[in-house]
């Protein structure tokens, strides 16, 4: 059957859209992943016109065909509704000879909310009549908007782990103090992938399954989800669609994408929309110090064996890219025993070489390359003196990338993927653009804002003044324990 998705692990594998959301990843370690775009496409002609909302549902009949038409479009309003602060949900703004696709205009100020609002709403029509633990490990920002989007739900709660002292003020802060009678936060004492790879043994432990009974199911809003992914192909669409009605491309064109990345989701959905019609020549992939896929992008050998950097844009200080393995499995033609023997490599090495015909094929589709710190505030004033233009620190490294693209080829438009709002890395912007500089973050908030003249997010601005009641600090060999009490506390008590 073409519609079903299967694991890039194991291709005998065979489950509904609904199912592979339900449960967030595979039994066997593998991702779901839909194995078949040839009866699948987006018609780019169609789309003119289109408002956001529309070409969301175009999207998601074409990949999770279990849904009715009727979920598809409850589920679509639902999400973006007035919780955006634009019509648009994501708008296009052109800056100098490339254009910005502003990804954080949600609840949270982050790009997450894009994928956020909407997996709640599809995971509500995925249960059937089973209660779900979401557990959700977070380098910053994905905490935050899977917490809003999950809050109050029906027969779901919630669980956030992130990084102690990994994040910054207003990202703890926001997660500190979400409300919600089904929402925990936990630091953990440790980095992100400790937080992930951690949640992925939860998530795979069969004697915890055991214990917590029949009822009750975990899994995950990381990007892991294929209901967290599919939502971010929308943007694609939408914003090549906003250069041919703006007469900036032809409907047919090529275009660019530059993407900031850190577990490789955001890209990969540009490439899931690729593989449904659109017209892109290259994707640029953009790390920060953090540049485990740079070096995999010019050896042919990822290897995670490596000092860990804490860098200026914390969300993307990662090490292993999740869904990269998506990538190796459409690349290598679906072959899931080679996909498990690197993953198998990965586990026990921390590396793996793929063969030069995989690396070649990769290459085609994607340039990588890498930002220091330096070179980010760098960008974040190079670009707002020049251009008036604030960048918040995620998206200074897919513009430095992009530079560096261009330098190579500069032939087809660029749409540069815009991943937060400046407001959320005060200090870095304040470094960037400032002269005075000091640790109130709250003042530095304000001081951009004169500054510049650039409005403050209002769940921003508010943040400061809301309650703290999240406080736990724990072990990161604790996490399981943690789990299965707030399963305790958030579920079981609430039949
Ligand atoms: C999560 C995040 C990224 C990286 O996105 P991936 O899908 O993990 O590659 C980039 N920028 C910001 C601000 C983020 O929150």
């Amino acid at each position: 059957m073409n519609n079903l998705y299967t694991s890039t692990r194991n291709n005998q594998v065979k489950i509904s859209a609904k199912d592979a959301i339900h449960q967030g990843f595979s039994d066997d370690g593998g991702l779901y992943v839909f194995p078949n775009f040839d009866n699948v496409s987006i018609n780019i002609e169609e789309l003119k016109n289109k408002s956001y909302q529309d070409i969301a549902q175009l999207v998601l009949r074409q990949l999770l065909p279990d849904f009715s038409d009727e979920e598809i479009n409850e589920c679509v309003s639902a999400a973006y509704d007035s919780s955006f602060d634009t019509d648009e949900i994501t708008p296009v703004t052109d800056v100098d000879n490339f254009h910005i696709l502003e990804l954080f205009h949600g609840p949270t100020s982050a790009f997450k909310d894009v994928g956020l609002q909407l997996l709640p709403q599809l995971m509500k029509h995925s249960i059937a009549d089973k209660r779900v633990m979401i557990l959700t490990a977070t380098s910053g920002d994905t905490g935050k908007a899977a917490l809003e989007g999950f809050k109050n739900s029906d027969k779901i709660a919630i669980t956030v782990f992130y990084p102690h002292n990994g994040v910054s003020k207003v990202q703890q802060l926001q997660m500190a103090s979400t409300d919600g009678n089904n929402t925990e936060v936990a630091a953990i004492e440790g980095n992100f992938d400790d937080a992930q790879s951690n949640v992925k043994k939860i998530l795979n432990d069969a004697s915890l399954k055991q214990e917590l009974g029949n009822n009750i199911s975990l899994s995950s809003a990381n990007s892991i989800n294929i209901g967290r992914l599919i939502p971010q192909i929308v943007y694609y669409f939408y914003s090549y669609k906003k250069l041919v009605e703006n007469n900036q491309i032809h409907n047919g064109a090529k275009v660019n994408f530059s993407v900031p990345t850190g577990n490789f989701g955001d890209v990969l959905a540009g490439y899931l929309a690729k593989q449904l019609g659109l017209p892109v020549n290259k994707f640029i992939v953009a790390s920060n110090e953090n540049n485990v896929l740079t070096d995999f992008f010019n050896s042919g050998i990822y290897d995670r064996n490596r000092p860990f950097f804490k860098t200026v844009a914390p969300s993307m200080d990662i090490q292993i890219s999740s869904n990269f393995e998506r990538l190796l499995y459409y690349k290598s033609n679906g072959d899931t025993a080679y996909v498990k023997q690197l993953m198998d490599e990965l586990e026990a090495n921390g590396k793996y070489q793929v063969s030069d015909e995989l690396l070649n094929s990769i290459q085609e589709d994607f340039y990588c390359g890498y930002s220091t710190d330096k070179e980010i505030k760098e960008s974040i004033q190079d670009v707002y003196n020049e251009q008036g233009y604030l960048m918040d620190p995620h998206t200074a490294v897919g513009y430095k990338v992009m530079r560096d693209y261009q330098k190579i080829d500069d032939s087809c438009p660029t749409i540069l993927l815009s991943t937060a709002s400046p407001y959320k890395f005060v200090k870095v912007v304040a470094e960037a653009i400032l002269d005075d500089n000091h640790d109130n973050d709250l003042q530095l908030m304000k001081d951009i804002q004169v500054k510049t003249g650039v409005d403050i997010p209002k769940n921003l601005a508010n943040v400061w003044n809301l309650p703290i009641l999240h406080k736990d600090v724990i072990k990161k060999d604790d996490m399981r324990d943690y789990v299965k009490s707030k399963v305790e506390a958030d579920l079981y008590d609430k039949n």
